[in-house]
């Protein structure tokens, strides 16, 4: 277990709290503030508790150098209108001067500043020492709840640690309940769903998780892989040519390991990687050579939900089928709404399987939507992410 914001005693304390404010900007506007409403309750926490805090976050990518078009300073704005009282942007080129030191001192109990865009400098990503130091000196106890980039060791989500102790915000919390639950100590029956693009992405996840599912369902592009490596003939599908070999282990190692491993039955083939072009459904051993699969079919629909319902806990990774098109978002759809159904644990980790879920208005039938893509990837993957391990154990 790994400390949180509720194991301190905030009175007279300061936070530095590493937050993910990387929203979408449009022209200087923020187009979508989930990451900003995402970190109210800690905020709100901390604040009510008698923390001063010092946000920090990155934005986009300037590339180690001031960029104006990349500034927190909307961010600021936003948090302000939120939290019902001023949130102080303090702006500096090089992220931590003297004016923002004087006002990190100045912050008094249940008051709350952001300093600049982290990646102005390009220590950030270097985890530079030094820079580090300067962050940790803004405070007294590091905050961690960017979840999105904690698979990364930059100064301000893992270096700081080196300075001041480090627990983490209800975000990093939920993600390592849920996530790390599913994984480590799962109710079982444990079912993965694996879909997506390559297999080649896929394979360190599909392997961690070999060893702990008791049922594996593949689905998306990678399936093709699949199918081509059993000596079918997937006409123009997606191929993953370098991950032929890999397929075959895999299918082997599932053998070795007592695992369920479905595959698609029946797919959903059109002429061209397109919308509105003409299609229809096959077997999956009589693919036309002329046609691609970009969808499971009714059959496979049938058969996976089956297998779900009879699980207790679901990780999904991936898209069943090319869902930014709508006729062939009929498999993904179905499989969300088999799992928003079910009496089980359900956790989405994944960039395009979490839209996936929100796009169909089902996010919140869900008991998990990881918010971050890359981190839960390697979440899965059953590596250590760099800036959760420096959290202080319980
Ligand atoms: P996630 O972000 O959830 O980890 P991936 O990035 O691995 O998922 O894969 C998502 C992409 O896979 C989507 O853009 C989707 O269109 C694509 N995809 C799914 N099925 C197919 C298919 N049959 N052919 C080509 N692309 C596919
Ligand atoms: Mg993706």
């Amino acid at each position: 277990m790994k400390k949180t914001i509720k194991d301190v005693n905030w009175a007279g304390k300061k936070a530095v709290m590493r937050c993910d404010f990387n929203v979408p900007l449009k022209e200087g506007c923020i187009t979508d503030d989930t990451r900003i409403t995402a970190s109210l309750p800690s905020i709100k926490y901390l604040l009510e508790n008698g923390a001063a805090i010092v946000l920090m976050s990155h934005l986009g990518r300037p590339k180690g150098k001031p960029n104006h078009d990349y500034t927190l300073a909307p961010v600021a704005a936003r948090l302000s209108e939120y939290l019902g009282q001023e949130v102080k942007f303090v702006p500096s080129d090089v992220v931590v001067d003297d004016t923002v030191r004087a006002a990190a001192a100045a912050l008094g109990a249940g008051e709350v500043m952001l300093i600049e865009n982290v990646r102005y400098r390009a220590e950030e990503e270097k985890n530079d020492p030094e820079f580090s130091r300067e962050l940790s000196e803004l405070g007294d106890i590091f905050v961690q709840d960017a979840f999105g980039t904690s698979h990364r060791a930059h100064a301000s989500t893992t270096g700081i640690a080196d300075y001041i102790p480090a627990v983490s915000g209800f975000l990093i919390e939920k993600e390592l309940k849920f996530l790390g639950q599913a994984v480590e100590d799962p109710v079982r029956p444990f079912a993965a769903i694996m879909g997506g693009a390559k297999v080649k992405d896929k394979i360190p996840v599909i392997t961690n998780l070999l060893d702990k599912v008791d049922t594996l369902l593949i689905g998306g592009g990678m399936a093709y892989t699949f199918f081509k490596a059993q000596g079918y003939s997937i006409g123009k599908s997606l191929l993953d040519e370098e991950g032929l070999d890999l397929a075959l282990d895999i299918l082997k190692l599932a053998e070795e390991k007592g695992v369920k491993f479905l595959l698609p039955v029946d797919v959903v083939c059109a002429d061209e990687f397109a919308n509105d072009s003409p299609y229809d459904t096959y077997p999956v051993t009589a693919i036309p050579e002329d046609r691609m699969g970009l969808d499971i079919g009714a059959e496979t629909i049938k058969l996976y939900c089956k297998a779900l319902e009879e699980s207790k806990t679901i990780v999904w990774n991936g898209p069943m089928g090319v869902f930014e098109m709508e006729n062939f978002a009929v498999g993904t759809k179905a499989i969300a709404e088999c799992l928003a159904g079910l009496d089980a644990t359900t956790v989405i980790g994944g960039g395009d399987s979490a839209a996936a879920v929100t796009q169909f208005g089902l996010a919140d039938k869900m008991t998990h939507i990881s918010t971050g893509g890359g981190a839960s990837m390697e979440f899965l993957e059953g590596r250590v992410l760099p800036g959760i391990a420096i959290i202080e154990d319980l």
